[in-house]
């Protein structure tokens, strides 16, 4: 495609005529921002550059994955050696063996692990276990956090504080989203009003260690233990659900920063690379329950592909050996104080929500810190999607979404950290 043009506006309209929406993801298609997306052709460093030969500077970084930005060498040079065994076997490999042995040494959580394809599989297949082994049906989860688009997840409260969900999405039975019990975070009684009303009745309480998928909303330090706690007592599974934290805030993620021993764990993003790769794990206790050694049944025809199995460990061996974490969230915060030390001296109310190498910058006034959708201001959404566009315009590429986190990678040059704050200043000057 090198040496040839194409304008995203009309790709965009040939792509909406045999794709909905013209993507393969929802907010690829620019709609929580408006106009039309760029079509990148490729990625290198922390840059990518679309059909039209433009360049952005990439906070979005495929959502997550690419803690290293784009074709991290170790990840690379693994994956082309494993090109010249093939692709796919569908069959028993070493190359998973030496992922999990890798996993379960580092995790003291996770005594057995299983490869899927995606987040969304991974938390499908963990609820799916809870329930096979406390026999019981209900799931808790917050308001606010996503953990992917299986039936049962896609649920939002209904009202009061511990109310059964409902569909938030067409489609979904209201019989499924029933069995999901929504509440608020951060929120002592919602939760002690859950676990007394529900405690028993409940297979597992899921949850974003750090929710990264509603903005960025950064929860008190009662939350997490308090919500183990419950847990214990009532015999509910706890499942962090680290598909974002994972590996991301330092190797061990929230499991390892908290010392909360989740029952199950969900990982994919930082696990793969890039390459579609998730896992669930956790006690051998529960996970001895998953078809064929138990009678959970799960599969999957790409699992643990042997091209995602050696880039996840080219992974997980390069953010051991360089620590990643400790290096981005320096280089984040003092970003983040340029940022809102200029933004305060023009009298521009901005905050941006931090955590480990996650951003989210938050526009208008807030009373304080967001730690639930609620307290999000009104004016952030339309702020955001000016902000976004006068980024574009300037080679910055933000994630497209008023309530979607960015990402900052060790591929971002100190350089290029500079130009994005000189951008986001003069766009900043423009809401
Ligand atoms: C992205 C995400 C998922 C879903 O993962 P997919 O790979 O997109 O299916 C689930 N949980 C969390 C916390 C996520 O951020």
């Amino acid at each position: 495609m090198k040496d040839v043009v194409f304008d995203a506006v009309s790709l965009f309209q040939r792509a909406q005529r045999v794709s909905p929406g013209g993507v393969h993801s929802p907010v690829r298609g620019f709609r929580k921002v408006g106009g039309t997306p760029p079509f990148m052709v490729s990625g290198e460093g922390a840059l990518l550059k679309d059909t039209e030969g433009r360049s952005y500077l990439d906070f979005c970084l495929a959502w997550g994955p690419l803690l290293f930005g784009h074709q991290c060498p170790e990840v690379k040079e693994a994956l082309h050696k494993a090109l010249d065994r093939g692709w796919s076997y569908g069959t028993a490999e070493p190359y998973s063996l030496e992922l999990a042995e890798w996993l379960v040494r580092h995790l003291p959580w996770v005594e057995k692990i299983r490869f899927v394809n995606s987040g969304t599989e991974a938390v499908m297949s963990a609820l799916r276990l809870a329930r096979a082994v406390t026999g019981r049906q209900k799931v808790l989860k917050f308001e606010g956090c996503y953990h992917g688009h299986a039936d049962s997840m896609l649920v939002k409260a209904g009202s009061g504080l511990a109310e059964m969900g409902i569909p938030e999405s067409a489609g979904v039975s209201p019989r499924v989203a029933e069995e999901t019990l929504v509440i608020p975070l951060n929120h002592r009684t919602a939760l002690e009003t859950a676990f007394e009303r529900h405690g028993q009745d409940l297979a597992a309480a899921i949850v974003e260690p750090i929710p990264a998928n509603y903005g960025l909303l950064l929860q008190e330090d009662w939350f997490l233990p308090s919500l183990a706690e419950r847990c214990q007592r009532t015999g509910t599974l706890l499942i962090f659900d680290e598909v974002i934290t994972g590996f991301r805030i330092g190797l061990q993620g929230m499991a390892g920063r908290t010392g909360l021993s989740p029952d199950l764990v969900t990982y994919a993003k930082v696990l793969g690379g890039g390459m579609p790769v998730g896992a669930y794990g956790g006690k051998a206790l529960w996970m001895n329950h998953v078809a064929p050694e138990g009678t959970v049944y799960q599969a999957g025809t790409f699992s643990a592909n042997p091209l995602g199995m050696v880039a996840s460990l080219a992974m997980v061996q390069k953010i051991k050996r360089e620590i990643p974490d400790l290096s981005l969230t320096k280089r984040l915060k003092q970003w983040k104080e340029a940022l809102e030390s200029f933004a305060k001296k023009q009298g521009i109310p901005l905050q941006i929500a931090t955590e480990s190498s996650l951003f989210w910058p938050i526009l208008g006034q807030t009373s304080g810190p967001v730690r639930s959708p609620e307290d999000i201001p009104a004016s952030h959404a339309p702020q955001y999607r000016t902000l976004f566009h006068h980024l574009l315009a300037r080679g910055v590429y933000l994630s497209p979404s008023p309530y979607e986190v960015s990402f900052l990678s060790t591929a971002h040059t100190e350089a290029q950290l500079e130009k994005s704050l000189e951008a986001f200043q003069e766009s900043l000057l423009l809401l």
